[in-house]
């Protein structure tokens, strides 16, 4: 479906949980208030949500979190949702802690890539910015997941004065790894608007001094806004994810869905559309008979409420003025 700036809107980003196994300075550096297992939507209720989504064109969906591992289940959900017809691509966005255990049934399942987060490759400084001593495993799951052939994306935070200094070393992944590093700009989201964030448009020069030869990579790499570059002889491609300093919104193709089933249309605004009541209602009307048929109903009202969250979707984020932001959650309650 198009928007109104007629803009193609074909990829949704569902976060099927709040809850993490780690504590990133910038996302969730305490325990917050988790909700309710009663307030998140059940796996059910987001396979109705991706049926109503694929009829209007939405064909490419991303699991995400919180950490999308944790919650009991996430493989069955990713199978489901290779099974509904018309849906093109499943994509999961892990820190990676877990991803080992799970590797080969979310394979099986018909996953169609990973995206691991990794902000350093220095196993104190991985423990000062998530709080937890997972470096190894996380790098022996990348090191798996590289060798099972299923694509492979690195999601990299810099910061100043935190990991910035790294950037060269964890570019150089994409040299011997037939994977994508991608650098993505700090966000300034909940945690996010305190940080110090890297410029990839400086970076792109720091790239350029180095590897002379950086080319652009002009074939389509994913569903998002990463620009890809490429040095000759390496097996993969460094990306660049530059939300601040080179505004994509002019090309931006998705909308997001949380776990408490609130509809985003846009990263930097509060503003949502709630489909919670609208599923629980039919539910509850399918559970005590009422209504011609719940179900359909429901799928169209769900569907509407996409479409809508669609046609309201703004022109650009705002993020380089921060005090019209309206988004007040953290990034681990939206999913990056
Ligand atoms: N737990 C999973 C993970 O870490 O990949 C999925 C959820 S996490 C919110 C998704 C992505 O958002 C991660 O790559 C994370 O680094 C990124 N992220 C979190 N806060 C951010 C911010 N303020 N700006 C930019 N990226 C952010
Ligand atoms: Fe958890 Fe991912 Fe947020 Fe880190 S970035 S706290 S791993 S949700």
């Amino acid at each position: 479906m198009k928007d109104r700036y007629n803009r193609t809107i074909n990829y949704m980003r569902i976060s099927i949980t709040d809850r993490c196994n780690l504590r990133c300075t910038y996302c969730m550096p305490q325990d917050i208030s988790l909700t309710s297992m009663d307030n998140i939507l059940t796996y059910e209720e987001i396979l109705r949500i991706c049926t109503a989504a694929v009829e209007l064109g939405i064909t490419r969906f991303k699991v995400t979190g919180g950490e999308p591992l944790v919650r009991k289940g996430c493989v069955t959900l990713i199978r489901e949702m290779k099974r509904i017809p018309g849906i093109e691509q499943v994509t999961l966005t892990t820190n990676g802690v877990l991803l080992g255990q799970y590797l080969e049934e979310l394979i099986s399942a018909g996953l169609d890539g990973v995206n691991i987060s990794l902000d350093t490759l220095d196993a104190a400084r991985y423990e000062r910015i998530t709080g937890k001593n997972e470096l190894p495993a996380v790098m022996e799951n990348i090191g798996r997941a590289i060798d099972s052939g299923i694509r492979v994306k690195l999601n990299v935070v810099l910061q100043n004065g935190v990991n910035e200094d790294e950037w060269e070393h964890i570019a150089l992944l994409a040299r011997t790894n037939y994977l994508d590093v991608r650098f993505i700009e700090m966000m300034p989201i909940g945690y996010g608007k305190n940080c110090r964030g890297v410029s990839g448009r400086e970076l792109l020069e720091k790239m350029k001094n180095r590897w002379p030869d950086l080319e652009t990579v002009t074939d389509i790499h994913g569903n998002g806004p990463a620009v890809y570059y490429h040095v000759p002889g390496w097996k993969g491609s460094v990306g660049l994810i530059n939300a601040i300093h080179g505004k994509f919104c002019a090309s931006c193709n998705r909308i997001r869905l949380t776990s408490r089933g609130k509809l985003k249309p846009c990263l930097c605004y509060g503003d949502t559309i709630d489909l919670m009541p609208i599923l629980r209602r039919g539910q509850e009307e399918a559970a005590n008979g009422s209504g011609p048929d719940g179900n359909v109903e429901t799928k169209d009202m769900v569907r509407r409420a996409i479409a809508e969250a669609i046609a309201e979707k703004p022109a650009q984020h705002c993020f380089e003025q921060k005090d019209h932001i309206t988004e007040e959650s953290q990034m681990v309650s939206i999913g990056g």
